[in-house]
């Protein structure tokens, strides 16, 4: 079961936007094949929990889709769908020249990827990336999979200690974050954006921080004009 479903013509449905009647009426007027589950495109069913949850459940199956694939394939169409809704076209897997986008847009002139990192992969990989992205002027961001999210803010922090710092930890501490490397996480509940300094938006308000040029960093990485941890 989901949260989210899609039409047959591709438009995201999110079960908490509806309303009492509108998700009624849903029940009553929607066909087996009209909505797909995300995370396999099986038949999607719209069902009312005993608590009153609204969700969409597999017509008959049962899904065997790994947890990762069904946070990147969500993940990828809210984003989409939030570009959509502020009037980008954002493309699924854009494939330049040496660099594929899970999710790409261009801006008034800006180019963005934004990238849903489900896979392990190093800090020198990011970097990697990161320096590809930024040799086409493509501003790059990751988007990580909880459990690798874990991972790189060690190896971030054992990079800037080393690398900043002289294997002494300053008394006033530091984030684990790097200014070059807008590294975040979606939790695969809420499909919230977070990350160290109590950072902690949806996925909206992220795609619009990121359109007006609103994502800054300063110690860590903040939205500017939402309540935030630094001074
Ligand atoms: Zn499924």
């Amino acid at each position: 079961m989901s949260e989210y479903a899609v039409t047959v013509d591709g438009e995201l449905l999110d079960s908490n936007l509806f309303e009492e009647k509108s998700w009624d009426q849903l029940k009553k007027d929607y066909k087996i094949g009209d909505l797909k589950m995300i995370c396999c495109g099986a038949n999607a069913v719209p069902k009312t929990s005993i608590k009153y949850n609204r969700f969409f459940a597999h017509q008959s199956i049962e899904c065997t889709t790994a947890p990762e694939t069904i946070w990147h394939k969500t993940s990828k169409k809210i984003i989409v769908e939030e570009f959509s809704k502020l009037g980008f076209r954002a493309i699924e897997e854009q494939i330049g020249n040496g660099w594929i986008a899970d999710v790409y847009v261009e801006l008034d002139g800006r180019k963005i990827a934004i990238e849903l990192q489900q896979s392990p992969q190093t800090l020198k990989v990011y970097f990697e990336r990161q320096k590809k992205y930024s040799e086409f002027q493509i501003e790059a961001y990751w988007l990580l999979f909880p459990p690798r999210y874990l991972t790189i803010i060690k190896a971030i922090k054992h990079y800037r200690l080393k690398n900043e710092f002289n294997n002494k930890c300053p008394n006033a501490g530091f984030f684990p974050s790097l200014n070059n490397l807008p590294v975040f996480y979606i939790d695969d509940i809420e499909y919230k954006i977070k990350g160290v300094g109590l950072f902690n938006h949806t996925i909206e308000d992220f795609v619009i921080s990121i359109v007006n040029n609103k994502l800054s960093y300063l110690s860590t990485w903040y939205i500017e004009g939402k309540k935030t941890l630094l001074k």
